[in-house]
């Protein structure tokens, strides 16, 4: 799943197929700048202290 790092926004897992969702994060981003983080389990984990770095790598279209 994708998820964001500012807001509860997040892709769940019967979503559309992998592409929709990594279109709807970039969608997301776009819209509110917020950060998204993707994992491969199905909750979302929990965000360490003091993490504010943008993690982009899978907001370009290469990463799938
Ligand atoms: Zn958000």
């Amino acid at each position: 799943m994708k998820y964001c790092l500012d807001c509860d926004w997040h892709t769940a897992a019967a979503d559309s197929d992998q592409r929709d969702r990594s279109r709807a994060a970039i969608d997301h981003y776009v819209e509110t700048g917020h950060t998204i983080d993707s994992s491969e389990s199905l909750v979302r984990p929990t965000t360490p202290d003091g993490l504010g770095t943008v993690l982009a790598r899978d907001l370009t279209p290469s990463s799938d």
